[in-house]
């Protein structure tokens, strides 16, 4: 028989055989040292394992036992009786899977995982089930793997402890040992035992840390590297001397906040530099970031070079353009709006004067990153709500010339996990704090039963003068959701209000349309707007007080922020009022954490643990090696270790190849990654 090794194909582990390999396969898992890297996404605990007299309602709780009875009462509806020694509970399964019945029957050994109810007897609903083999191996915790057609959890737990006693060795460890003691992690091999084969969760635990502090690591050492490449790049440096510090500020209605202050001068130091700035702008909605934006761009034009913003919508960018027409009455910075609609003929005299030199500051959307914008002299790029375009995109407009300086800005709170991760090539500044005189808004969740009531609360808003915001998730019905669709809430509210009159704006308006509608509500000719999410960034009305969100469950935490976050900006009592059909528990919650705080970092946070990261990088192509192993929402202290050693050990140590791979990264894309595919 031949030396073994890690590349060996996945079919000749013990236990695996051509058919599971084809399986594997299909996970993107070709050899046997990808198979070891194959992690459990979770753990059974059976030392939790409860007797089913000592349940209580609410409990999520882990049962064994023997299936007494299977009943159907209905085509596509399961029951079954779980018995143990101390009593029997009730499985119902609503909408029970086709393979469901083929392990579900009486004399089936089960561990059963689920949360208790109590109807007339208490029940487990939808509960999770592993068949137990009477005769397999007793282990205390037992690895729940991802799985595809054809691979089991029971193959998987008799293959993997004898596959990792095998090639585990062979693997080379090639994390430094200096880091690898200094964090008290697990050598390799014993990590990759410790998760598969683990005999407490604690040690599982362990195995896993050592696997994403590496892969953290490999992270921090390409962003290591593209901070140094940007630090070598070279900008013309915008010094903001006291004079013109001080003449930028003048130009501001109102007296910038401490943030909004500390703000200023961490973008001066920046734009001191004679290399690029990368900073990121985050703060809260209403926190002010339009004044950053503005003191960065006026550096940019008194500096005799053009600063350009770029936005996500055109109404955002007309509200741009119109609060910095505002601040700069009377100046002699030359300012233009460039949007899609814009006539052919005016498109192309704006194109030519920008690229003569005959426009300083130009607002626009994703016009500006088209290939005919040329700049004379683009000194910086300002890009707002960041996460609606991409790195490419953002790019596209920092190429635009010899390197600008460049400020993106974000109203969504990046968790800082994802700011050591994903972000963690840009400088940050923060606006903690909002300006003075912002009233709190209240937030209530409105069940269906209470709509009427909650109208009539609209009414005497309305009444006294205010205006308020209808959102619905959707323009036109649809039976693939359970969303109330936009046109169908226009419809219902134009009814409840019939003396009122209500605006619609969505998506499909012509450009003309939407600007008039949002005119015409800025300017208070109705007290009713109902929209499509369109108006989810950046939309300024301080008279409104109401925003009512219809189908509120369907929003993510952070959506749902910002949409809140466009009232309260005046001097009155604003509400936020949440219509939901929420029946599962994890949108409530979702719902009441809204309801319980303002902190968008909070919220932000809990956005990541209930929903993951893709919320946070929206378009976003980072390029960067992806997180398998490490967990966003709670590894923070290995991202921020690992960012401290890849200042200190930016390389691997020459000699020490990267674990065997099928698919190769570039080598710098972080060598010391679990093999295989994801
Ligand atoms: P953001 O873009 O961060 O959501 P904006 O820049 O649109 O916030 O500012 C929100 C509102 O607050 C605007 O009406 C703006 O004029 C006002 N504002 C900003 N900074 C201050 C300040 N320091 N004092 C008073 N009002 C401010
Ligand atoms: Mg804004």
């Amino acid at each position: 028989m031949p030396e073994p090794s890690p590349a060996d194909p996945v079919q000749f582990v013990k236990g695996i055989g051509p058919g599971r390999a084809a399986a594997l396969e299909r996970l993107g898992i070709r050899s046997a040292g990808a198979l070891l890297y194959h992690l459990p996404r979770a753990y059974l605990d059976r030392g939790a394992v409860r007797p089913v007299r000592s349940v209580r309602a609410g409990e999520l709780v882990m049962l064994q036992g023997t299936v007494e009875s299977v009943v159907v009462p209905r085509r596509g509806m399961l029951t079954a009786v779980l018995e143990d020694a101390s009593g029997r509970i009730e499985l119902v399964w609503f909408h029970a899977p086709p393979f469901l019945g083929k392990r579900i029957f009486p004399g089936a050994a089960l561990l059963v995982t689920g949360t208790v109810q109590i109807r007339r007897r208490p029940q487990i609903p939808h509960p999770e089930v592993e068949s137990l083999d009477e005769s397999s191996d007793p282990a205390a915790i037992l690895p729940c793997y991802p799985l595809t057609e054809g691979l089991t959890n029971r193959v998987l737990r008799a293959a993997l402890p004898p596959a990792v006693a095998r090639y585990a060795p062979l693997l080379k460890d090639t994390l430094e040992e200096v880091l690898r003691t200094r964090h008290g992690l697990l050598p390799l091999d014993e990590a990759l035992r410790a998760v598969h084969a683990p005999r407490t969760l604690a040690e599982a635990e362990a195995g896993r840390r050592r696997l994403a502090y590496e892969e953290c690591l490999a992270l921090q050492r390409v962003m290591a590297k593209r901070r140094q490449g940007v630090h070598r790049e070279e900008a013309v440096a915008l010094p903001v001397d006291d004079a013109l510090h001080a003449r930028i500020l003048q130009r501001l209605p109102f007296r910038p906040t401490a943030a909004q202050a500390r703000a200023f001068e961490e973008v001066r130091a920046d734009l001191a530099q004679a290399h690029p700035m990368n900073r990121m702008l985050q703060g809260d909605v209403g926190s002010g970031k339009t004044a950053v934006a503005a003191y960065a761009m006026l550096a940019a034009v008194a500096h005799q070079g053009q600063a350009a913003l770029l936005a996500p919508t055109e109404i955002l960018a007309e509200q741009h353009g119109r609060t910095l027409g505002a601040w700069l009455q009377g100046s002699r910075v030359r300012m233009a709006l460039l949007t899609g609609g814009l006539p052919a003929k005016e498109r192309r005299r704006m194109l030519s004067r920008l690229e003569d030199g005959n426009l300083d500051l130009i607002v626009g959307t994703h016009a500006l990153i088209d290939g005919s914008v040329r700049f004379r002299k683009l000194a910086l790029a300002v890009v707002d709500e960041q996460h609606k375009f991409g790195v490419l995109q953002r790019e596209a407009l920092a190429a635009k010339g010899p390197r600008p300086h460049l400020l993106i800005m974000t109203a969504t709170p990046i968790p800082r996990t994802l700011m050591l991760s994903v972000f963690g090539d840009l400088d940050v500044s923060t606006l903690d704090e909002l300006p003075p005189g912002r009233r709190a808004v209240e937030t209530r969740i409105v069940p269906e039963e209470d709509r009427a009531s909650a109208y009539a609360f609209v009414r005497r808003e309305i009444e006294s003068g205010r205006q308020a915001f209808f959102v619905a998730p959707l323009i036109d019905p649809s039976d693939r959701v359970a969303a109330k669709a936009a046109t169908l809430l226009h419809k219902e509210v134009e009814a409840a209000f019939p003396d009122c009159r209500v605006l619609f704006l969505h998506g499909r308006l012509p450009r003309a349309g939407k600007e008039q509608v949002m005119e015409d509500f800025r300017r208070g000719r109705a007290p009713i707007l109902v929209s499509t999410q369109v108006i989810e960034v950046g939309v300024d009305v301080p008279n409104a007080s109401v925003m009512a969100i219809e189908s509120a469950e369907r929003y993510g935490l952070a959506q749902l922020h910002q949409l809140r976050g466009r009232i309260g900006r005046g001097k009155h009592a604003s509400t936020c009022l949440l219509f939901s059909h929420a029946a599962e528990a994890e949108d409530l919650e979702r719902l009441r954490i809204l309801a319980s705080t303002q902190d968008g970092f909070r919220i932000s946070e809990e956005d990541l643990r209930l929903r993951g990261p893709g919320e946070f990088l929206g378009t976003r192509q980072h390029g960067l090696p992806e997180l398998r192993i490490a967990d966003l929402a709670k590894d923070l202290d290995l991202l921020i270790k690992a960012r401290q050693d890849a200042q200190s050990f930016p390389h691997r140590p020459s000699g020490s190849p990267a674990p065997p791979s099928p698919r190769r990264r570039p080598a710098d894309a972080g060598a010391p990654r679990p093999p295989g595919g994801s």
